[in-house]
């Protein structure tokens, strides 16, 4: 059975602020376990979570081997302060105080780096994303920081800009993906790096009526075409449902996902998830 490569603990799928409100004291170890236990229950012994800022993932880590899960969290992301992401995490503004919070994960036991690289999907523009690229030197000089301690980097990264800068500079694993170009899918492809498309975030808005159908459905076809693309090119995907997010609920979503998988890459799925997540398990 397949792992579920970014999960976010804390949250719920409902309601992000309730969810957080509920967990801002201290973790709520009742419901965390009940989730590791769901997710045995399914078979699942593979958890990467994407992190938040009350430590609610690095509970989760310290309880999942009594599940048989192995859990890898990196404590909170680490986002560029006023941009995309900090909600759910921390920001910086100089590389400086960058490095202080890479110590931060390190000295409370986080397992790698997570950066914001780019915004996120405006699920109600097709093309349109709500934030800036952050630039190829600044990637560099976050991904060579993480890299220099030890660590592996897991970027949030949507469009060509933001994901190509991410790649250049030696990123390990990109989140979402939203909009990548020919050219991007090639240099994803020859960087070994494992892309975690979350088609799932898109696939389970549809016919909500939160946002238009017309620019999801589009937004659904063109990943899963950008997936198979990619895949026929020798780059490494995993299975990752950044389960919490709106719509998306613990557990359930890795079949979704999967299955949302399965139509673009057919019958070498299995073979191409187990190598992307063989990959996820080496670097992180
Ligand atoms: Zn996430």
């Amino acid at each position: 059975m397949l792992g579920d490569c970014h999960i976010h603990m804390i949250l719920d799928g409902v309601y992000y602020r309730a969810a957080i409100d509920h967990q801002k004291e201290r973790p709520d170890e009742a419901l965390i376990r009940n989730r590791l236990a769901d997710y045995a229950a399914r078979g699942i012994t593979f958890l990467r979570d994407g992190g938040d800022a009350w430590g609610v993932g690095l509970r989760a880590s310290q309880l999942a081997g009594e599940y048989g899960i192995t859990y890898r969290t990196p404590v909170f992301n680490i986002c560029r302060r006023g941009h995309y992401g900090c909600f759910l995490g921390r920001s910086f503004e100089t590389l400086q105080e960058y490095r202080a919070l890479v110590d931060e994960v390190a000295e409370r036991g986080g397992h790698f780096i997570k950066i914001m690289v780019s915004g996120l999907m405006d699920f109600s523009q097709f093309g349109v994303l709500t934030d800036t690229a952050c630039s190829y030197e600044l990637c560099r000089d976050l991904i060579s920081a993480a890299h220099d301690r030890g660590f592996a980097v897991m970027a949030h990264a949507n469009g060509s800009e933001a994901v190509s800068n991410a790649l250049r500079a030696g990123v390990d694993s990109v989140e979402h993906g939203a909009y990548l170009d020919r050219e991007t899918l090639c240099q994803l492809a020859e960087s070994g790096a494992v892309w975690v498309p979350t088609l799932v975030t898109i696939a389970n808005l549809r016919g909500l009526g939160r946002f238009p159908d017309a620019v999801l459905e589009p937004l659904k076809a063109l990943q899963q075409q950008n997936v198979a693309e990619a895949a026929a090119m020798g780059a490494k995907i995993a299975l990752g449902t950044d389960a919490g997010a709106y719509a998306v609920y613990h557990g359930t979503a890795v079949q979704q996902e999967y299955d949302l998988l399965r139509e673009a890459l057919g019958e070498r799925t299995d073979e191409i998830l187990r190598a992307g997540e063989g990959e996820i398990r080496a670097r992180f």
